[in-house]
Parts: structure tokens; sequence; C-alpha cells
């Protein structure tokens, strides 16, 4: 793969076979103009190329232009966690008593190294943002110190509710890195902790995220307040006796912590009745798809038709190699094409490329247009490249295929 970071000086005319711009109907036979690092024209090749003068052209004849990818949940310090986990149909409880014990074997040099690799995958795979959660926060200098852009979330494990939300401070001016707290999950986290967690990033204009509606056994434990989740609490000292259950869904929960709005970023989202939906519909948090991830462990379908209609903004994750065969968002959109066949491949090449840069807070990436950043990839596909939009939308997301070339800035 062949790579070139912008700069203020570079002018380029690009064409490829294909341009997928995202924003607009893939155009056969394109091209985009790229100068002072922002993407200045896109559109039809003999269009583009009378009007573009001192400009150097790049002929990528039968590839397909697109914009980066965005993977906007990962956690970057369990990818030592490779194939040491087989999937779990199901047990959620013991998937986390599982990842727990293998996360406290882990060395410091492990959890480093392997990040590393994962990262270097997810360049190789054309990743260009990413939403990475970690407990440590031994990735975040791995982080801004890479060409990629995104947040890094320090996560908030605190059922009992004692955690000091101090300010984050990290020296990295030149980061392209957002940092800031987010929380596990509505039953590792108590309730006011969840709101000060929330409180905390709507004063600093950032995003909240938090893993929700996942299992059963969530379920469960909110409604009653017992079962396994209560169980695994009282072992590790995390048991709050003065805990209410609030007997209602985990999206109802958030909801009546005021939690749910536009700034908060739901992880999962797999079990979601009616009544979510509704609550969903009105408080429009974004949603993070982490659909290989929710088979590993066998928790369900999250409903990706239901939260179109409803109007929500979805991106894609891949979750960790704890609860992944493999960390990609092209396998992910693969994924979702196979068990969602009514979701458009327009719909899942934006969830996978504009949603998610949005969702993060970057407006201008994921698309290819006029004013936008020129984090390009272009693709050898190893297939027939068919000369009908619809055909090369499935074609891009299923066909076996190569980055040739990326830009970035
Ligand atoms: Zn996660």
């Amino acid at each position: 793969m062949g790579e070139l970071k912008l700069q203020p000086y570079h002018h380029y005319l690009i064409r490829a076979k294909w341009i997928i711009p995202i924003l607009s109907k893939p155009i056969l036979d394109g091209a985009i103009e790229i100068k002072n690092k922002k993407i200045v024209k896109v559109g039809k090749f003999k269009e583009i190329h009378r009007e573009a003068v001192f400009v150097k052209f790049l002929d990528f004849g039968e590839t397909v232009i697109l914009p980066a990818l965005v993977n906007a949940h990962t956690h970057l310090e369990l990818s030592g966690l490779r194939s040491k986990l087989s999937p779990f149909y199901g047990d959620f409880i013991s998937w986390v008593r599982n990842v727990i014990k293998l996360k406290q074997e882990m060395s410091l040099v492990e959890i480093r190294e392997s990040a590393k690799l994962v990262l270097y995958h997810l360049w190789r795979e054309g990743v260009g943002i990413i939403g990475d959660v970690g407990n440590t926060a031994i990735t975040l200098d791995l982080l801004c110190n890479s060409p990629f852009y995104g947040y890094f979330f320090q996560e908030v494990i605190s059922f009992k509710g004692g955690y000091n939300l101090k300010e984050i401070q990290f020296k990295a001016p030149s980061s392209n890195f957002r940092i800031t707290y987010s929380a596990h999950a509505p039953y590792s986290v108590s309730p006011l902790l969840l709101q000060a967690i929330k409180s905390y990033n709507k004063k600093r204009n950032k995003l909240f995220c938090i893993h929700c509606a996942e299992s059963l056994e969530e379920i469960v434990f909110l409604k009653k307040g017992e079962g396994p989740l209560q169980e695994l609490l009282k072992e590790r000292a995390q048991w709050n006796e003065n805990f209410v259950p609030p007997g209602v869904s985990p999206i109802k929960y958030l909801d009546s912590l005021k939690l749910l709005d536009e700034y908060t970023l739901l992880i999962h989202a797999v079990h979601v009745d009616e009544e979510d939906l509704k609550i969903l519909e009105k408080t429009k948090p974004k949603i993070c798809i982490c659909l290989g991830s929710n088979l590993f462990i066998g928790v369900g379908i999250p409903k990706i038709k239901e939260f179109l209609k409803a109007g929500l903004d979805i991106c894609i994750g891949t979750d960790s190699l704890a609860s992944n065969d493999k960390i990609s968002v092209w396998e992910e959109m693969k994924t979702i094409s196979t068990y969602c066949p009514d979701i458009s491949p327009e719909e899942i090449l934006k969830m996978a490329t504009l949603n998610g840069a949005k969702i993060l807070g970057f407006d201008k990436m994921g698309a290819i247009f006029p004013g936008y950043y020129p984090n390009i990839l272009v693709l050898e596909i190893k297939d027939n490249l068919s000369e009908k939009p619809g055909d090369i939308l499935r074609t891009l997301i299923n066909a076996e295929k190569e980055i040739k070339f990326r830009f970035y800035v």
C-alpha cells in the first residue's frame, strides 16, 4: 500500500473508475481535485479535468475511491486477548469473567505491543478515525502519535460510586485525539456517577459513551437488582447495598437519569423494545453497532432497521479482540449486510464512514465533498468492476479488495 500525507503545496487531480462520495451517488469515471489539504472538486473526470490547471494528475485506473473508514468502538488494550477466547453462545457472564481474568494476566508490554499490531492492521485496512475505550490509558500515547484521528474514552467502572473525575490532562497539543471519560455500563457504574460523567462531558462539549442493553443479564439486573451480574459485583466488592433497582429496561433507566440526548453514544443497544424505540426516537442518542461482537458473545442482534426508521444515526464498531475474531470494519459491514439484508449497501457504507466521523465530532471527514479533508482510500477490487452504481456498492462491501493507495492529512 502506498500512502501520502498531504501538504499545503500539493495540488492533485486523481482519477478512478468509481468515486464513492457517500454524500451523493457513486460517480463512474470520476475525479477529485485536492488543493491545500482540502477536496476542492468532485465529479466526472471529463468535466473536472478541463478546468484543473497546473495540477499533478494521478490516474488510478480500474479502482474505487472512497473516504477512510471509521471504527467507532474498540478497546485496543484488550488486543492481547486475540484467540484466547472462543465464541460464548449467549453466556455473557462467563465471557465477562474470562475477560477480567485474562486481562489481569497480561503484562504492560503485551498490552502495548498487541495494541500496536491492531493499530497497524486498522491503518492497513483503511481506517482513519477510531473511538477507543481504555481503563489504563496505556494505548493513549500510541494513538496520539499515530496518523489516526479519534476519541479516547477513559472508561469508568465503579458501582460503589467513589470515583474522582478530575480534569483529564494530556500534553499532546498536535494530537488528533479528543480525550474524555466514558461510563462502562448501567450495571457497573452507580447512577450518580453516571450522571456525573454525563455532566462532565456536557460541560466540555464531549461525547458521553456507554455500553448499553447488551445482554439479557443486564435487563434482569436493572429490573430486579439480582442475577449473575449482582453476584459478580458482590464478588468484586462493588455491590452497593443502597442500590434500588429501577425496574425498567436499560434505555428507560438511562432516560430516567436524563442521560439520553444527541451527545450520547450507546454501544450495542441489542435489547430494545417498542417503548425503548419511542424514547430513542425522541431523545436521539447515537448508536454504535458492534454486530461481530454481539454474535461472538451470542447476546442477540440489534434492530438496525428500526433504528434507521426512528431516524437515529448509526455508526459501526468492531469492539475488541476479546469479543471478536477480527478487528475489521470491512468484516463488520459484510456481517451487517449478511444478517440484515434489508439494509442497503449505501446505508452500511455511510455508517462506516460519514456517520462515524460526524458522531465522533469530525465534521469535515467521512465523505468526498468540496471542503472536506482528503482522507481517502484507493481500492483495488478483486472482482469485475460493474458499471451500475447499485452493484458497485454491494461489490465494494462483499468482494475481496486491497488498498492500493491512501491519501491523508
Ligand atoms: Zn466495548
